[in-house]
């Protein structure tokens, strides 16, 4: 197995002023390649803030943060934006679709920044909606569908550029227990066809006690949690 991401004794703080909130400290990770992974954490411990280093889109105070083999921190701001949407998906509690496109057009979005011929991205993200059971729903838009939908089409939508990682922040957050136990058979599912590790942030201790691992987040550090299977 090789290390999809590794997170090397990395610290955040957040100053305001000279007062000084030590949210992540020395932190260390590894997540290894198809991996399902959750991290557990009561409301402000962190896990927002970890997300956001985790997926390139900040930068830790200290420390290392290393994708598929990349110290992110040697690269451009613009060759942050290129890394991420290459190696690295997206899914955020309340989907952030765009509501006046439909789901096909959402979907290919993530292509079509990449350059991707319209007609190829439309096309990859046919397929994918499809592996999501959403074939039927290629058209609507976020507000012509369900709950359970839209974050089918928000998974979608992070996995369209086969990315290695996929970083998921309360995926089942907003639905109920049957949504939640479909989005979660879907990711497991996906995990397995397409080898894509997957971080997933949680109060759901039911959803994270399904995945392989779970570690909780707590005093800016993780640790392994132990979770009655
Ligand atoms: P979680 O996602 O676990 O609820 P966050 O990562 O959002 O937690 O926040 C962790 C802590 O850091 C909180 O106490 C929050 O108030 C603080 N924090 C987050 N962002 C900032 C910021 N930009 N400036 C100052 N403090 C912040």
């Amino acid at each position: 197995m090789s290390n999809r991401l590794l997170c090397k004794a990395v610290s955040k703080s957040y100053f305001n002023g000279k007062h000084e909130t030590k949210v992540l400290n020395n932190l260390n990770l590894s997540v290894d390649s198809s991996e399902l992974l959750a991290i557990v954490g009561s409301s402000g411990c962190g896990k927002s803030t970890f997300l956001h280093i985790a997926g390139v889109l900040d930068s830790p105070s200290s420390g290392e943060v290393i994708i598929n083999g990349v110290n992110v921190h040697t690269l451009t701001d613009k060759e942050r934006a290129t890394f991420r949407n290459k190696h690295i998906g997206f899914i955020y509690q309340f989907h952030h679709l765009m509501m006046e496109f439909s789901a096909v057009e959402n979907v290919a979005m993530p292509l079509l920044i990449r350059g991707i011929s319209p007609k190829q991205a439309k096309k990859s993200a046919e397929d994918i909606l499809a592996q999501v059971n959403l074939s039927h729903r290629l058209h609507h838009r976020p507000s012509e569908l369900s709950g359970g939908e839209r974050q089918r089409v928000a998974i979608a939508r992070a996995l369209v550029t086969n990315p290695s990682i996929v970083l998921a922040d309360e995926p089942t957050g907003n639905l109920d227990f049957d949504t939640a136990e479909q989005i979660y058979k879907l990711i497991r599912e996906l995990n397995e066809k397409l080898e894509t590790s997957f971080v997933i942030v949680t109060h759901d201790l039911v959803l994270a006690s399904k995945m392989d691992r779970q570690l909780t987040l707590a005093h800016g550090q993780l640790k392994e949690m132990e979770i009655a299977q």
